[in-house]
């Protein structure tokens, strides 16, 4: 049995991070164990838009909450967090019309936002079509980053910053017992830790910690196709791009729009919908646009059902609508890939307390760059405050 630490967080994706984050904030000794290489799962595979206008709820605040750190953060260490805002751009009357609402919607809450009519949209987003965009609603505060760089940077700066932190990578859990003392965590190569408290945040692996209480919790795996062009330094378009079929999608519309539940689909987006598909854009800072997504799912004790292959069929349908909202080339692409996460059909977040100190908190599903910072937070508070 090695040392003793206070926090011992299992799998170094967002929510790991900032669980070992927040409780090095507190001068607790943590223990932050990664199986793989370094991180390669959904924390690296997205867009990197900190998007809070999308959600509702605590998870808008805790949207907000990670603006603020991801700027604070920023400032002392390059994490590669730029504030360039976030727009949806409306397309038609009906995405107009939800667009006014939000905006109602976080008027009154006191979120600043301003509509953008079309003329403003071309001039501040010259790679926009005329065609396309009817009216925008643009939210300054919003921040986009690298998701390929992101989380390696946070892990050099905790490491720089905090003495109390021991990183290590290429170590799979793959126990945890409830002892009197504490918790024994046992690594794939035998070694074994005792710490006061495990938080187990696996995203989406859920075969070798309590496979049972997995196996047993309703959760699905969503697979999400993603493309990047190469660069295009000269293209302007900035920020967090989200279009049409967002307004359409995401949950603060739904839940804060009146109008959400009347508007029809229009034909054209039929098919589209069918493999999830909305589109986004997220420039990165060689130039390039990674575009996407789609979302196919599965039972997430079926996951591998949803296949390791980027479907071209798929691919076409993204390219295909992006083309008709862009005028540049969306069609020259350097590469594809498929990102994975897990979400839950009634819930926000799955969060199992095993034992008094054994504690799982994973499928944040698709809001976790977002809202993972401030979730942490608070769900490291309950841990130890209460
Ligand atoms: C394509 C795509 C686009 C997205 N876009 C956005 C976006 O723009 N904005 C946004 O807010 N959210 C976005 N999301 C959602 C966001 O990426 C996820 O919510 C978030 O990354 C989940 O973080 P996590 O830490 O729970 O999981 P992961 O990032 O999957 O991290 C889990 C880690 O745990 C490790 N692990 C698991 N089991 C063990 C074990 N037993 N021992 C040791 N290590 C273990 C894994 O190796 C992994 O590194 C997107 C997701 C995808 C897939």
């Amino acid at each position: 049995m090695q040392a003793k630490f206070d926090l011992i967080v299992v799998g170094s994706g967002i929510l790991g991070t900032f669980h070992a984050y927040h409780a090095l904030l507190r001068g607790l000794k943590v223990l932050l164990l990664e199986k793989d290489n370094y991180p390669v799962g959904a924390t690296v595979r997205n867009f990197g838009q900190a998007v809070p206008s999308g959600m509702v709820d605590q998870w808008f605040w805790y949207g907000v909450k990670g603006l603020e750190v991801y700027q604070a953060l920023q400032k002392e260490f390059d994490i590669s967090v730029r504030n360039n805002g976030s727009v949806y751009i409306a397309s038609d009357k009906d995405e107009q019309q939800l667009i006014h609402e939000l905006k109602t919607h976080y008027d009154t809450v006191g979120y600043a936002c301003d509509l953008l009519s079309s003329d403003q949209v071309l001039k501040k987003y010259p790679a926009i079509r005329s065609s396309y965009v009817q009216e925008a609603l643009f939210f300054p505060q919003e921040v986009s980053l690298e998701p390929d760089k992101m989380i390696h940077r946070v892990h050099a700066y905790m490491q720089s910053r905090f003495e109390n932190l021991t990183l290590n990578y290429n170590a799979p859990v793959i126990g945890a017992e409830q002892l009197n003392e504490g918790v024994c965590v046992r690594r794939s190569n035998g070694t074994s830790y005792l710490g006061a408290k495990l938080v187990i945040c696996n995203g989406n692996e859920f075969k070798l910690l309590f496979p049972d209480i997995f196996s047993a919790s309703g959760q699905m795996v969503s697979k999400l196709q993603m493309l990047r062009t190469v660069p295009m330094p000269k293209v302007e378009l900035e920020g967090n791009i989200l279009t049409g079929l967002t307004i359409r999608r995401y949950e603060s519309f739904e839940m804060y729009c009146p109008s959400f539940n009347q508007i029809g689909t229009p034909e054209h987006y039929l098919e589209l919908k069918k493999w999830g598909i909305h589109i986004l854009f997220k420039k990165a800072t060689d130039g390039s646009f990674i575009i996407g997504d789609s979302h196919e799912y599965a039972d997430s004790n079926q996951v591998d059902d949803l296949g390791f292959q980027i479907s071209s069929y798929i691919n076409r349908l993204m390219l295909n609508e992006a083309q008709r909202i862009v005028n540049f080339d969306v069609q020259q692409i350097a590469g594809s890939w498929a990102g994975y996460y897990p979400q839950h059909p009634e819930k926000n977040i799955v969060e199992v307390n095993v034992t008094d100190d054994i504690h799982i908190r994973t499928c944040i599903g698709g809001k976790g760059m977002t809202a993972g910072i401030g979730y942490t937070e608070a769900s490291i508070q309950q841990l130890f405050d209460h």
